[in-house]
C-alpha cells in the first residue's frame, strides 16, 4: 500500500417515493444514505443507513457526506480523500458555517480542521463509479437498511405533527364545551380555514342579536314578541315576518330547524339573505317593537 494514497469516497443520499396511493398503503418508500470508499482501486469499506421516511431527500444527502467526512477524520494522517458529492444543496449547505442546517455545521467544522479532506461535485448518474454505487447502497438501505436515528425530522414534519395535536385538542374541547352551541351545530368541526364570517352571519346564527326572542331573554326587551304577532326568533325574521317579506326563505320542516340552519349557513344566497335581514332590523328597531 502506498503511503501517501489517494482515497476516492462516493456519497449519495435518496428519499424513494414510488406510488402515490394517498391512502398511504403498501408504497415502496423510504430514506437511505449511504458511502463507498476506494483505495487504490479496491473497494476498503462502505456504509449505508435506512433513515426515518420523514426524512428528506437534502437530508439523506448531507447525512451520507456527514458520514464519509466522520469515517475519513478516523483514518491514519497521511491519506488524502476526495468525497464525490452529487448533490450541490449540500456542499453549499455544507461550506456556511452559519448553515441553518446542524448536520451542514457539523460537516464544515469536521473539513475546516481537517484539510487533506476534499469534497467535490460529481453529476449524478454520469458514471461515476463511486457515486453509482453509492447510489444503489443507498437505494438497497431505504428497504433492508440498518436503521439510523442520528438525522433530526424535517421542521416541517415537526410542524405538521403540532399542528394535527394542536386541531384535535381544539376539536376536543369545542365538542366538548357548553358555550356557542348554537354555532357548533352549524360547524361541528374545527379548521384553520376562514369561514368567510361577517358580523351579521355571527348575529344570526348565534342567535344573539336584536330579535325579540332575545332581547326579552336578556331583559332588554319587556316582551318576546315581534309587532307583526309572532315570538321575534332568528328563524322568524329569516321566515315569516311581514317586516322583511323581500329577503324570506322557505320555513323549516317541524325539528328539521338544525339541518336548515345548516344549510343556510352553507349557501351563499341565504347567507347574503340573512344579512339583509339583520341589518334591516337593526337599523329599523322601531318597526318591529311590539306596541
Ligand atoms: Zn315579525
Amino acid at each position: 500500500m502506498r503511503l501517501n494514497g489517494l482515497t476516492v469516497i462516493g456519497c449519495d443520499g435518496t428519499n424513494v417515493n414510488t406510488g402515490h396511493t394517498g391512502d398511504g398503503s403498501k408504497t415502496e418508500h423510504g430514506v437511505g444514505a449511504a458511502f463507498c470508499v476506494l483505495t487504490n482501486d479496491i473497494w476498503a469499506y462502505q456504509w449505508s443507513a435506512k433513515l426515518n421516511d420523514n426524512n428528506t431527500a437534502f437530508q439523506a444527502e448531507l447525512t451520507a457526506l456527514h458520514e464519509a467526512i466522520i469515517y475519513a477524520s478516523h483514518q491514519p494522517n497521511l491519506n488524502t480523500f476526495k468525497i464525490h458529492v452529487d448533490n450541490r444543496a449540500s456542499i453549499v449547505a455544507s461550506s456556511n458555517s452559519k448553515s441553518t442546517n446542524e448536520t451542514a455545521r457539523k460537516i464544515f467544522e469536521i473539513l475546516l480542521s481537517n484539510p487533506r479532506i476534499k469534497v467535490s461535485w460529481v453529476k449524478a448518474h454520469a458514471g461515476n463509479i463511486g457515486n453509482e454505487r453509492a447510489y444503489q447502497l443507498a437505494k438497497d438501505a431505504t428497504q433492508h437498511g440498518q436503521p439510523y436515528s442520528h438525522t433530526k425530522l424535517p421542521k416541517q414534519h415537526i410542524k405538521g405533527l403540532l399542528r394535527k395535536r394542536m386541531l384535535e385538542e381544539w376539536q376536543t374541547s369545542w365538542k366538548n364545551g357548553d358555550t356557542g352551541r348554537k354555532i357548533y351545530n352549524i360547524m361541528p368541526s374545527v379548521s384553520l380555514r376562514p369561514t368567510n364570517w361577517i358580523r351579521e352571519d355571527v348575529i344570526f346564527f348565534s342567535q344573539h342579536g336584536p330579535f325579540h326572542a332575545c332581547l326579552k331573554k336578556f331583559h332588554l326587551s319587556d316582551s318576546d314578541y315581534c309587532s307583526c304577532g309572532g315570538i321575534g326568533t332568528a328563524l322568524h325574521y329569516a321566515t315569516v315576518c311581514i317586516y322583511t317579506a323581500s329577503w324570506h326563505m322557505r320555513k323549516p320542516a317541524p325539528n328539521f330547524e338544525q339541518e336548515w340552519l345548516k344549510r343556510a349557513a352553507n349557501n351563499l344566497v341565504s347567507r347574503q339573505k340573512i344579512r339583509g335581514i339583520i341589518k334591516f332590523i337593526s337599523e329599523n328597531r322601531h318597526l318591529s317593537q311590539p306596541p
